[in-house]
């Protein structure tokens, strides 16, 4: 197979060259691994499963020899932006580096060779990693009892819901709204309609928080709960939370807490101790696990004590005398997951905690604060905070007036970072912000690079003012161009046959 200009498919990419699929590498008879032969006999499935459901055709599965396999995702490898390579700046969800130590952990054998059926008897040590970690995750949130089940934070957010619903029906009361503010993530409506719960929208003021009284008018004795992220979407502290949590504990309702922004306030405060009731943690954000493309997260979800009769089980749990067994509560709305959680993330985020130690979860929290900080000050005159404001961990920022004078978009600003070689932004979210480019450069990142990503969206600035055009192509020098984002979602090819293009 020959690349584009007669280079062999096996050199390094250059500029746009395009990576051949793996099944134009394939070749009809090779093979990258072989089965280990047994002595079992062989069985035909016909003998045992109902004829109308065997496959008549071959999976069509791609064939290709170990050392083309290798070279062929290598190469897209080193076309990749990755945490590995460079900031990555991305707002909310929290890409940090992510320590080694913790894919040492995760890559023990003694922990990833368990099968996750195996009796607690011949698996203790992986029910003590995971009530440890219950233990550890409680102390930081403030709650009594956590399940480590939902797979990650949109799952725990239904889980929240789902408990939220048992408690009410458990007290016979039957109540249809959940508040939510307008800053939120596109998660929290859609976990509250999935619960089956209806959303009540509050709006923020002037300051970029909830508007307490708009949140008081829209009150009533048929409010679930609320679900509120602290610090918001904005980057910016609710300071008015211990009254909000008061308002909404008086007519009956439940406070909800999105942790996906918990790397703010570790070590720092509680969201127990604000008074909220439910709380869910992306391990995969504040805890180190690399989550690119949908990887794979875990999201527990902690509770006060009034909920712990109702979390999903089976739960690894502490003998009083030793030793470790599952069980479930009384009155368990049942499993969200179908083993106990993605486990190997949830090892990593014990490691995480373990090898920082309470004043290291600290350092991690006021490093975040000072890293955004400094950032949302330097850029002051080049992309101002939608909230001229001390922010927490990440800071919103608006392009509106490169789009004003200039034509220049947040996402035409967002791609040509691309081109000095860090990755975006998040853009347009949230969504109240016109022009919003969230940056969350994290506690992992030196004074020097935030120096050069500063310089980066400076010179961009500097060139909307005299190659807006440019900008709008941007990026230029990347493996891949700017995409019609529109017709990727219209016009979806999700299929190697070639037919069907
Ligand atoms: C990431 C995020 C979520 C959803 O979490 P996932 O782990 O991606 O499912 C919810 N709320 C906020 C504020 C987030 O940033």
């Amino acid at each position: 197979m020959s690349l584009p200009g007669g280079r062999a498919a096996s050199a390094p990419l250059l500029g746009h060259e395009i990576e051949p699929t793996i099944f134009e590498l394939s070749v009809a008879g090779r093979s990258a691994y072989q089965l280990r032969t047994t002595e079992i006999p062989e069985t035909a499935l016909s003998d045992f499963l109902p004829r109308e459901h065997l496959k008549t055709k071959s999976v069509a599965l791609a064939e290709v020899s170990e050392r083309d396999l290798v070279g062929h995702f290598t190469r897209l490898s080193h076309r990749q932006f990755s945490v590995d390579l460079g900031a990555y700046p991305l707002g909310s969800c929290t890409m940090k580096y992510n320590p080694k130590f913790c894919d040492a952990v995760a890559a023990d054998p003694g922990l990833n060779s368990v099968h996750p059926g195996v009796p607690a008897s011949l698996s203790q040590g992986w029910l003590e990693l995971l009530v440890s970690l219950e233990d550890k995750l409680c102390a930081i949130t403030g709650m009594a009892a956590a399940t480590l089940q939902p797979a990650a934070g949109a799952a725990g957010e239904l889980t929240g819901l789902l408990l939220m619903r048992a408690y009410h029906e458990a007290n016979g009361d039957q109540r249809t709204r959940v508040l939510i503010p307008d800053s939120a993530h596109g998660t929290n409506p859609a976990s509250v309609t999935l619960g089956g719960y209806e959303v009540t929208t509050i709006p923020s003021n002037d300051r970029g928080l909830v508007d307490l009284d708009a949140l008081k008018a829209a009150l009533g004795p048929d409010v679930a709960g609320i679900m509120l992220t602290n610090p918001n979407t904005l980057g910016l502290f609710e300071e008015e939370i211990v009254e909000i949590a008061e308002a909404v504990h008086e007519v009956g309702g439940l406070l909800y807490y999105d942790g996906a922004n918990l790397n703010a306030i570790l070590g720092v405060i509680r969201p127990g101790d604000m008074g909220f009731d439910i709380v869910h943690m992306n391990l995969h954000k504040t805890f180190a696990t690399p989550h690119g493309g949908g990887g794979p997260g875990a999201g527990p979800v902690a509770v006060s004590s009034r909920l712990v009769e109702f979390l999903p089980g089976p739960r690894a749990a502490r003998r009083e005398g030793g030793g470790y067994f599952w069980s479930t509560p009384d009155h368990s709305i049942g499993r969200v997951h179908g083993w106990h959680g993605n486990a190997m993330v949830l090892a990593r985020a014990l490691a995480y905690i373990d090898v920082h130690g309470g004043e290291g979860l600290t350092r991690v929290a006021q490093h975040a604060v000072l890293n955004a900080n400094w950032l949302r000050e330097r850029l002051r005159a080049t992309l101002p905070a939608a909230y001229d404001r001390v922010c927490m961990h990440e800071c919103v920022l608006t392009a509106t007036w490169l789009k004003n004078e200039y034509g220049v978009r947040g996402l035409d600003v967002a791609k040509g970072l691309l081109e000095e070689g860090f990755h975006s932004p998040t853009v347009y979210f949230p969504l109240i912000v016109d022009e919003a480019l969230m940056f969350e450069p994290t506690e992992t990142e030196s004074l020097q690079t935030l120096e050069s990503l500063a310089s980066s969206i400076e010179r961009i600035a500097e060139r909307a003012k005299t190659d807006p055009e440019g900008l709008h192509h941007a990026p230029q020098s990347t493996p891949v161009s700017r995409v019609d984002e529109a017709r990727a979602a219209r016009h979806l090819i999700a299929t190697e046959d070639a037919a069907a293009r």
